[in-house]
């Protein structure tokens, strides 16, 4: 039996547990492709304008997988992962609004509700309801999702360790990673890109910014790098958190970036439509001043260019390497 997955959204935090839970129990897996023109075309033209960009680009990979031979599609409606924090209201309806959208669609859909207390999501509530869809027996699913669980704490290991999440995603799967894809920095400049990782690990609608910075030799600094802990003390000193989970994430992350002094600027990677992250960039930028630390905000679309942006983070690294070398001399 073939299950969908679509390269989309949290696809990029938990594929290595969803792929190994379901192969596990003898499913194939079957990923879209990256995200391409034709797919976001097809998200775009089946969503209502209002949708930020992942969404639709969410939509276009779900359509994508109806075209093809897969018997069913994974589309879990993610509602919490730490406890009193939710998930920004369109991950909580994304089921609902895709079965509602499209006719025939239902039938094919999987739809568990994840609620959690901490990031790893598998445990047995999560993903009770396959025992009664697919005949699995207690005991069948709980040895799959305690391979999975391994296998994702050694996905979060490898994040920490500094690699990038689609580095770590395969490493924890037992694919090697290519030497120049590492962690090297070969001008001792390091940037926080801050940015949900369906943003930034997306090359269609980051454009690949990750990698065209460490193609200049910075170094890149993610929230998933960082440690929990470290992350729930940047949280305490706030008055107030956002709320959303990861945009809470990217907000702690923020100001951990602004106070290590290893963090020469910081890049928030927004896409066009983001209600949470009206608030996230603007206190992030507010502080900028506060912490005497360059920081810039990259909006992408449907239709963002590519030499626009090239040139615009090619002139962020610039001004922070010589705001480093006047830090050198003294000036
Ligand atoms: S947090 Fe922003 S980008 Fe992510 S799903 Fe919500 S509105 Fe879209």
């Amino acid at each position: 039996m073939k299950i969908g997955i679509p390269h989309s959204l949290l696809y990029f935090y938990y594929y290595p547990l969803w792929k190994t839970y379901f192969e596990t129990l003898g499913f194939e897996i079957i990923t879209t492709p990256p995200t391409s023109k034709e797919i976001v075309d097809k998200g775009v033209k089946n969503s209502v304008p209002e949708l930020c960009v992942p969404i639709k680009v969410y939509i276009g990979h779900v359509l994508k997988l109806v075209e093809s031979e897969v018997d069913f599609i994974f589309v879990p409606r993610f509602v919490s992962i730490q406890k009193g924090q939710y998930f920004c209201p369109k991950f909580m309806g994304l089921p609902e609004m895709i079965r509602h959208s499209f006719k025939g669609i239902e039938e094919k859909m999987l739809m568990p509700s994840i609620e959690a207390n901490d990031e790893n999501i598998a445990t047995m509530m999560n993903f009770k309801i396959f025992e009664e869809k697919f005949g699995i027996s207690t005991k069948e699913n709980k040895l799959a999702l305690e391979k999975a669980k391994r296998v994702w704490i050694s996905f979060r290991a490898y994040c920490r360790e500094g690699y990038s999440a689609s580095e770590a995603s395969d490493l924890a799967m037992g694919k090697a990673v290519e030497k120049q894809l590492t962690i090297e920095s070969s001008n001792n400049l390091t940037i926080g890109l801050v940015g949900y990782v369906y943003n930034i690990y997306d090359p269609y609608i980051s454009l690949d910014i990750f990698k065209r910075l460490r193609e200049m030799g910075v170094n890149v600094k993610t929230f998933e790098m960082l440690s929990e802990a470290e992350m729930n003390k940047q949280l305490k000193k706030l008055s107030k958190n956002l709320f959303w989970t990861f945009s809470d994430k990217l907000l702690a992350a923020g100001y951990s970036f602004y106070e290590n002094q290893e963090i020469d600027g910081l890049i928030h990677v927004t896409a066009f439509g983001c209600g949470p992250d009206s608030m996230l960039g603007k206190l992030l930028e507010i502080d900028s001043a506060t912490y005497n630390k360059p920081f810039m905000t990259v909006r992408v679309d449907e239709h963002s260019g590519e030499n626009h942006l090239q040139t615009r983070i090619e002139a962020f690294v610039d001004m922070l390497k010589r705001k480093k070398m006047r830090q050198k001399r003294g000036a």
